[in-house]
């Protein structure tokens, strides 16, 4: 009983039944109308069993219209009001449940889904896909010259020109510091590379304003391929390997890891496509 009951508010806070209040108000009358004709029939079937043994002590007409004038309206409003006070309370923590889930998948700064949030979707997704791992370049400098808080704001911009170059299929987050993950099942290897290159491109070429202050920056990528069966950790120390060749090899590039095995890095050159 207690099992069923803990397994009921469970469900409710996944929002079966209580998505909004005019839900929570619909179902209370509902449930009000049925106890109370649970209630209206129990209570004619106990006077009409004590009539029947000859134990009712007044006369049955009047028990009947007894119970018919109190006990309806009195279940229905006593079970309605107490299924609404429930209802909106496990409407609530419905809500907040789902906002805490909300906070602990994103990324504050940038908006973006978080390192966990990433990973546990890349896991999940049981089909071929290709990582990028971005990282801006020299971003030490843009703190130890304009400050941290511009900092963020880079970052933050940033993050945005990635969502809005690469987030409607691909998946985006901000797994460090200047560090982001981009990864999509959607499309094939090559596809995904140039569109990753064009989004490099658009970083550098975009000139970043905070406050007063115009800036630009640049990035470098490693892009790798993951068979399906292969994990996040996998992927992401081939892709984390070839991000380490572009930044070796000047920067401001991505280097492509073609093979799921051993790399073959391959520089994509600014002008290269
Ligand atoms: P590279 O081109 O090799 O990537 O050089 P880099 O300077 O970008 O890399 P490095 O790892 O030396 O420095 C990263 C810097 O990013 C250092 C750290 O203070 C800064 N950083 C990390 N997280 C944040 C953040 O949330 N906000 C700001 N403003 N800075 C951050
Ligand atoms: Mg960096
Ligand atoms: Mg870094």
């Amino acid at each position: 009983m207690v099992r069923l009951t803990r397994d009921w508010v469970i469900r409710q806070l996944l929002f079966a039944e209580f998505d909004s209040y005019r839900d929570v108000v619909r179902k209370a009358v509902w449930v009000g109308f049925k106890v109370s004709v649970l209630a209206y029939a129990l209570n004619l079937g106990a006077h009409l069993l004590l009539y029947w043994f000859g134990l009712l002590p007044y006369a049955l007409s009047s028990a009947l219209i007894i119970a018919t004038v109190l006990t309806p309206p009195i279940t229905f409003i006593l079970s309605t009001v107490a299924y609404v006070a429930v209802g909106l309370a496990i409407h609530d923590l419905g809500v907040s449940r789902a906002e805490l889930e909300h906070l602990s998948r994103t990324d504050m700064l940038s908006g973006l889904l978080n390192r966990r949030a990433l990973l546990e979707a890349f896991d999940q997704c049981n089909q071929e896909k290709s990582l990028l791992v971005l990282d801006i370049d020299h971003f030490k400098l843009v703190n130890d010259t304009h400050g941290h808080l511009v900092g963020d704001q880079v970052i933050a911009k940033v993050a945005a020109m990635i969502r809005t170059a690469l987030g409607e299929r691909c998946i985006c987050a901000r797994i460090g510091g200047e560090e982001f993950a981009v990864f999509s099942s959607d499309m094939n290897f090559a596809e995904f590379a140039v569109l990753g290159e064009l989004t490099r491109r658009r970083i550098s070429t975009t000139r970043i304003r905070v406050g007063n202050k115009v800036l630009s920056v640049t990035v470098s990528g490693g892009v790798a391929r993951a068979l399906p069966e292969q994990k996040f950790g996998e992927a992401f120390s081939r892709a984390d390997r070839a991000l380490y060749a572009a930044k070796t090899r000047g920067r401001d590039r991505l280097a492509l890891c073609y093979d799921t095995g051993k790399p073959d890095l391959f520089s994509l050159k600014s002008n290269a496509v």
